[in-house]
């Protein structure tokens, strides 16, 4: 190798080292990025921390036990992934997000009554969003610290079931919104009837 090659190597290493640290710095910009952006589409701000349950608390049993395979043989693969794996589905693409019917929503894995539809109200969020729970014990609800985030989950009292979120900033008369995957509810038109 002659000194002059030596050089472009030496030279060209040195470009690679810098590349790579734009790229690990660019990539970090990205992720910040995209979680900023994912924090502003779902809303924020963290919720009611009054009500979240401890870590302890969070260990707790629930009343309807399924195992993983179980759980797939009654959900569909959509189903599964936001119950039991904690996905979220994308905005406005989820049936209740434009739906007014009168009602009950249900859980989607279990069959829980979670939320009335007389508490449903326009976000605009891209999700069916509820400013009230049917009932207090009706669901449970969890600190969230996944994707950069300090959220609220909500899961089903009865089956553990991930829901979504819910945060501070609904309508009167609660202030609260809860931010629902559409396929994790089920809706039972008789059971409005009170
Ligand atoms: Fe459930």
């Amino acid at each position: 190798m002659t000194p002059k090659s030596k050089h472009r190597t030496k030279h060209k290493t040195d470009g690679d080292i810098q590349m790579k640290i734009q790229y690990i710095l660019g990539t970090g910009a990205v992720l910040l990025l995209g979680a900023f952006s994912l924090q502003r589409c779902l809303g924020g701000e963290q919720a009611v921390p009054a009500q979240i349950q401890t870590e302890e608390e969070q260990t707790m049993t629930y009343k309807v036990q399924k195992t993983e395979q179980e759980w797939k043989a009654i959900l569909t693969p959509e189903e599964y992934e936001i119950l039991r794996k904690k996905a979220t589905e994308r905005p406005f693409t989820g049936e209740y997000v434009h739906f007014n019917e009168e009602g009950v929503f249900v859980c989607a894995a279990c069959g829980n009554p979670l939320f009335d539809s007389d508490t449903k109200f326009k976000s605009g969020s891209g999700w069916p969003s509820f400013y009230d729970v049917l009932n207090s014990d009706a669901v449970v609800l969890q600190a969230d610290n996944s994707l950069f985030m300090r959220r609220t989950e909500v899961v089903c009292a009865w089956c553990g079931s991930h829901l979504g979120h819910v945060f501070n900033d609904g309508p009167d008369p609660t202030g609260l919104r809860y931010c629902i995957n559409s396929a994790a509810l089920d809706f039972q038109q008789d059971a409005s009837e009170k």
